[in-house]
């Protein structure tokens, strides 16, 4: 089969638009979409300090590919590789992080949340060191408080948050009947803005896009983070794309629709955030979620 753009040979076939692509599109592909998602919300700013999230899987690792390539003309525009670690967490995950970090020639800036929070800057993450085992769903005020992101000049995080988990992040709330929390996670102050240039791009399409680009040595995005219903819905939700490819881009739509004109896909990603903790059985304010009370009665 050939590319639908080209004369080379496909690799990739892209259900929900119908094209097949040979690896130089699939570039083109993901890093249009990605750069269309920053051109509409206004992401790229003069004097921006961006801190790329590592926690050593491929969905980081493509992130900080793409926004090194993306600002390498524009000298008014910092990028940092952020690698969170705790007194636990120091170990091949952190390892990898830096390496990729290095490979891409990136400074990285190493934050312990154990020595912030010894120092008053104390957070969920620091309570619960497994939150910060959850790549793709950092939250906001646990992984990187925005004290500490300010201390450190930085104006912007980026994390590689993909089509696939905020989908199933809107379609889980609205089976468990909670989709008023998609609403009510939109208010979200003064927060240090949060970017997620590849959330309109698939979990596979990344895959393949950090192989092609040759940072794909790392995990596997997806690991499947949360509890047994958050894997029921995304295997369900995976099924049901099967036989209509563009559902996930509608959830996406419904998610960011729901959050008003205000806050629109940023209030989904502070949703998506706030997701990390409801899966830990944690709340915004350290209590425990409705779900897991139930289950305790
Ligand atoms: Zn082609």
């Amino acid at each position: 089969m050939k590319c639908s753009k080209c004369l080379q040979d496909a690799i990739f076939f892209q259900p929900y638009s119908g094209l097949h692509l040979c690896g130089q599109h699939i570039i083109a592909d993901v890093e249009a979409k990605a750069k269309k998602v920053i051109r509409a919300h206004g992401w790229l700013k003069s004097r921006d300090h961006i801190a790329v999230l590592l926690f050593g899987d491929q969905g980081g690792s493509a992130l900080l590919y793409f926004l090194k390539k993306l600002t390498e003309q524009r000298s008014d525009i910092r990028i940092t590789a952020l690698i969170i670690t705790d007194k636990k967490s120091i170990g091949s995950n952190t390892l990898r992080a830096k390496h990729i970090a290095e490979c891409l020639d990136t400074e990285f800036l190493e934050v312990s949340l154990s020595e912030e929070s010894e120092c008053g800057a104390g957070t969920l993450a620091a309570k619960n060191p497994e939150i910060s085992s959850l790549p793709m769903f950092p939250t906001s005020d646990s992984i990187l408080p925005d004290g500490i992101a300010q201390k450190h000049g930085i104006t912007k995080i980026a994390w590689g948050l993909c089509l696939d988990d905020a989908a199933g992040v809107v379609l889980d709330h609205i089976i468990r009947g909670d989709g008023e929390k998609l609403v009510r996670n939109s208010s979200f102050g003064d927060a240090i803005i949060r970017i997620c240039p590849f959330i309109a791009v698939t979990a596979a399409e990344i895959s393949l896009y950090a192989e092609l680009c040759g940072c794909g040595n790392e995990m596997t995005i997806n690991p499947e983070p949360g509890d047994g219903l958050h894997k029921d819905v995304n295997d369900m939700l995976d099924h049901y794309t099967d036989n209509h490819p563009a559902t996930k881009y509608a959830l996406l739509n419904l998610g960011e629709n729901l959050m008003g004109l205000t806050t629109g896909i940023a209030g989904l990603i502070y949703a998506c955030e706030c997701y990390g903790k409801y899966q830990q059985g944690i709340c915004n304010d350290g209590s425990i979620s409705i779900e897991v009370t139930n289950v305790a009665r």
